[in-house]
């Protein structure tokens, strides 16, 4: 089967190239403009990463990185379950839990500042990228804790057990390994005060990246691989061998994965030809199933450790 825009044609070359600045930009510039005029917050993101999504369903038809990783293998009850628990039913409660739980911390860090510690009187595209670096501070550490410490590993592990990668995937999570990514990521941006339209930009970008790391599109990042771990870099992250997976963990950028020696893409450093293979867990038997991936973090021997 060939794919549906013909390789090696000059609109296929463009659409690798372009297809992910474009939307990286378009979609924060969306909601801006959405939100900016009147519409609900809420449901302004959640309908933009809707369609968002269903924009990289279809690339993944019309030029695809691996046709076979476009088909069924089984999983698409449970990523469906998963996204909606994690990514629909969970913030409800995780939101006001960790605002909460960091308020007294947020106050007591504008009392010391003088004020509010937040830049609202940024533009907001520096608003924007300020939080973009200190929401992947945290999250760096959060990951790569997750693949360090074995009880976080335990929950991480259901992330890592897809055997496909696609545009949904992404929100396959553990909701226990949501909850914590979620803390780490959102812990500086809200003890520092963030909020308002730019936290809305900032989650439109984090669909965007999500998506990216795990669709299945033949995308071509180029110098944007300095700053986004995204496509290639997160296909790397879900290898079964551990010396290729235990590295890129940034969740939108890469910077601190260069930053604190984590950073691999073969292509780009050793040769152009090399792709990712395997990905998955080594435990044949880890359970493909929703239920089975709940309970599987509380089970001895699931968590077997990956391939080195
Ligand atoms: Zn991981």
């Amino acid at each position: 089967m060939k794919s549906i825009i013909k390789e090696n044609s000059a609109l296929y070359h463009f659409v690798q190239w372009a297809f992910f600045p474009i939307v990286l930009i378009g979609t924060p510039y969306l909601i801006y403009l959405l939100v900016g005029n009147g519409s609900s917050v809420a449901l302004t993101t959640y309908i933009v990463a809707v369609g968002v999504g269903l924009l990289f369903w279809l690339m993944e038809w019309l030029m695809p990185f691996k046709k076979h990783w476009n088909h069924s293998h089984g999983d698409i009850a449970t990523d469906l379950t998963s996204g909606i628990v994690a990514y629909i039913i969970l913030p409800i409660f995780l939101k006001p839990l960790f605002i909460a739980l960091l308020a007294g911390g947020t106050v007591w860090l504008s009392v010391q500042w003088g004020g509010a510690i937040w830049p609202n009187d940024w533009p907001v595209i520096a608003q924007l990228i300020l939080l973009l670096v200190i929401g992947d501070a945290g999250r760096y550490w959060g990951h790569r804790l997750a693949h360090t410490v074995p009880i976080l590993w335990n929950f991480h592990a259901v992330h890592h057990s897809t055997k496909r990668l696609y545009w949904w995937n992404a929100t396959r999570q553990h909701p226990v390994d949501k909850a914590w990514f979620t803390f780490t990521e959102m812990l500086f941006p809200v003890l520092l005060g963030a909020d308002g339209i730019v936290l809305s930009m900032y989650f439109g970008v984090t669909v965007v990246c999500g998506f990216s790391q795990h669709c299945n599109i033949n995308l071509k990042l180029g110098p944007l691989y300095w700053f986004f771990n995204v496509v290639d870099l997160h296909r790397w992250h879900h290898s079964k061998k551990i010396g290729e997976s235990n590295n890129n963990y940034g969740n939108n950028l890469i910077i601190f994965d260069r930053l604190f020696g984590t950073y691999f893409h073969p292509e780009r450093q050793v040769d152009p030809n090399l792709h990712i293979e395997e990905i998955g867990l080594l435990n044949p038997d880890y359970p493909e199933n929703y239920l089975g991936q709940l309970k599987a973090p509380f089970q001895k021997g699931m968590d077997k450790p990956q391939e080195d």
